[in-house]
């Protein structure tokens, strides 16, 4: 199969379907803040997770941690090529920094685009290493080891 470099206008409009489908099965009873995100690697396989709250609130886990997660069970070289994040309300949310995070260990310095959907019109086109300079990986921890 022949691997995507970048996502077509074809390829966003299914990976904002998906977020905004997968979002209303969001579990968020404590801030009613339901979240989607859809991520679609290289092969063109699409991956979602909404958010998952827990009374105990350090345990949630956010839906793009979420789609992650999911992408790796499900065997995928987790070489992303797109992703979309939908919230509710006029404006679009953006990843916090847990996720910005865990997308940067994804993207292995090579970024790949994230749009940031509301309910409006409005929309955030951003990317891994835009939301996330100067991050923590690999090369990080490996130079700062003991020796
Ligand atoms: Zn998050």
């Amino acid at each position: 199969m022949k691997r995507l470099l970048s996502p077509t206008e074809a390829h966003w409009k299914q990976l904002t379907k998906a977020a905004r489908d997968v979002r209303k099965k969001a579990y968020a009873p404590y801030s009613n803040y339901l979240v989607g995100a859809a991520l679609m690697d290289d092969l063109g396989e699409v991956f979602i997770g909404c958010n998952v709250e827990n009374a105990s609130y350090g345990l949630t886990v956010c839906a793009e941690r979420n789609a992650i997660g999911s992408a790796v069970a499900q065997g995928s070289k987790a070489r992303f090529i797109a992703a979309v994040v939908t919230t509710g309300g006029e404006e679009p949310g953006t990843p916090c920094g847990m996720c910005r995070q865990v997308l940067g260990e994804f993207a292995r310095g090579v970024t790949f685009p994230v749009r940031c959907l509301g309910e409006g019109k409005a929309r955030i086109d951003t990317d891994v290493l835009s939301l996330l300079p100067l991050g923590f990986d690999a090369g990080v921890l490996a130079k700062g080891r003991q020796s």
